[in-house]
């Protein structure tokens, strides 16, 4: 008996999130407008939005707690019930959830964990796929997501990529291996719903690949900004200028880079091309949390990336104290995402640096916008003898001396004395060019660094996300 009630309120907290989602969702099967996916939710008043928010919270922590192990147990653990958190003003009620706890679940209820709101049987039943994180450090982490889901990121990339000016009229290619990397699958569900021409490139080494941007003139290109760089260099050295091809937006993934001036210049002068993005993470969800808007720094301004908050909810927060940080100030990502069963959060941290900004934006759209993009995960923050920098700091100064190459690497070791050191090995035609990377270096970080200037074309090419910091230092 006790068995059939708790399947009864598992089922019936799913149906009640899912009407609430219904109910909320605009233009679910094309465009409401040329400008706007959808109008209604795009350009929501912030009350609205808010309405919104605190409508989906109130279904999402029941059938969190009725659906999924990890959650009940965290409510549990906390005294809460899942109508204590039924706003986005109750949500400071929750301590924040971090990559260390998610991996301590999976470690404990191997392979997956139990944060999903799905048991083996529904899984079986749910045409799940599998998704694993790129493990740059450690073992891969892996992840499934139900058909239910894929829908959902449909929507809410059609969203993001009609934002970006991407209209069926184009033609995307997507440079992409299709491993089980969770940005090229998203981006390809969604062109289906948007009914934008695609060529996938998976299988293919860039001189292909450059030869299908010549031969078939794809208007948008889609892969991570080191892989933008090193396919217009391919294209260039076999007498192909990428700038006079037909792409016109280059949509990136996967690394920092729009936030980094001097690569995302870098990119659309080489190009010819105007960057746009996605920004978020495989965790808090699979499609795009964040999304470049026409304004995006447009007319000199900063490169500004909306939130979509009728989907999750964003929060900044102090790194330390996890409290909110006022608008203006920089703070860390935290996401509640109220739109998956796959991988629901409440109050995931995220972890990238940015700052908010609610003001209206030129675009129309009134979701949230970090300003400034992303400048880096907390994870990645360099320590260098209690000298503190993020490796976009150091990109910004090696993109800003002319004619270093694209590729360069940082190597942290401990020298013979015993001193932490930082070396950039860089590609130039003049060695003499160490010095003035040097003093951007120390402009920017407030470090000294050696730099060791090699020829061109020696450090190896990125193929998918550059791997630039090198940490030899003894006990790292
Ligand atoms: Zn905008």
């Amino acid at each position: 008996m006790q068995g059939t009630d708790r399947e009864n309120r598992a089922e019936q907290t799913r149906n009640h999130w899912l009407g609430t989602l219904e109910r909320h969702r605009k233009d679910a099967g094309g465009p409401g407008s040329g400008d706007y996916w959808s109008p209604a939710l795009d350009c929501a008043s912030r009350d609205e939005l808010r309405a919104i928010q605190n409508d989906k919270i109130a279904a999402v922590t029941p059938f969190l707690y009725e659906n999924s192990a990890f959650y009940r147990r965290r409510f549990d653990r906390l005294g809460l019930a899942p109508s204590d958190i039924a706003s986005v003003d109750d949500l400071a009620r929750w301590p924040i959830v971090d990559k260390a706890e998610m991996m301590a679940d999976a470690a404990a209820h191997p392979p997956y964990g139990t944060y999903s709101t799905m048991d083996d049987a529904l899984w079986a039943t749910r045409g799940w796929m599998m998704f694993s994180s790129s493990g740059t450090t450690g073992v891969p982490r892996v992840f499934r997501y139900s058909q239910k889901d894929r829908e959902l990121w449909s929507w809410a990339n059609a969203r993001a990529m009609h934002s970006m000016g991407i209209r069926p009229s184009d033609c995307m290619f997507i440079c992409s291996g299709y491993g089980p990397h969770v940005f090229a699958w998203g981006v390809q569900y969604a062109l289906g719903l948007m009914n934008v021409a695609m060529i996938p490139g998976g299988g293919m080494d860039s001189h292909m690949r450059a030869n299908i941007i010549e031969r078939f003139g794809p208007s948008v290109i889609t892969c991570t900004p080191s892989y933008a760089l090193h396919l217009g260099r391919v294209m260039q050295e076999t007498g192909k200028d990428p700038a006079a091809s037909a792409v016109r937006l280059l949509f990136i993934g996967g690394e920092p880079a729009s936030g980094i001036e001097n690569t995302r210049k870098r990119l659309e002068a080489l190009w010819g091309a105007r960057v746009v993005e996605f920004y978020g993470c495989t965790e808090a969800a699979p499609h795009a949390g964040g999304y470049s808007c026409p304004a995006s720094g447009a007319g000199g301004g900063p490169f500004t990336t909306h939130l979509m908050e009728d989907i999750q909810v964003w929060e900044l927060v102090d790194p330390d104290s996890h409290e909110a940080v006022p608008e203006g100030e920089r703070g860390l990502t935290v996401c509640t995402n109220l739109h998956s069963e796959s991988s629901p959060q409440l109050r995931f941290m995220v972890g990238d640096y940015t700052v908010f900004d609610t003001a209206p934006c030129a675009c129309g759209r009134s979701h949230v916008r970090a300003v400034g993009a992303f400048s880096g995960r907390a994870d990645d923050l360099i320590n260098l003898r209690g000298i503190k920098m993020y490796p976009v700091q150091i990109e910004e100064a090696v993109r800003a001396v002319n004619g270093v190459g694209d590729e360069y690497e940082v190597v942290i070791a401990t020298n013979a004395d015993g001193l932490d050191v930082m070396t950039l090995r860089v590609e130039h035609d003049d060695e003499a060019t160490g010095g003035t990377v040097a003093d951007e270096v120390r402009s920017r970080c407030e470090v000294r660094v050696d730099v060791e200037v090699l020829p061109p074309g020696t450090l190896p090419k990125t193929e998918f996300k550059a791997k630039r910091v090198r940490d030899e230092r003894k006990g790292e």
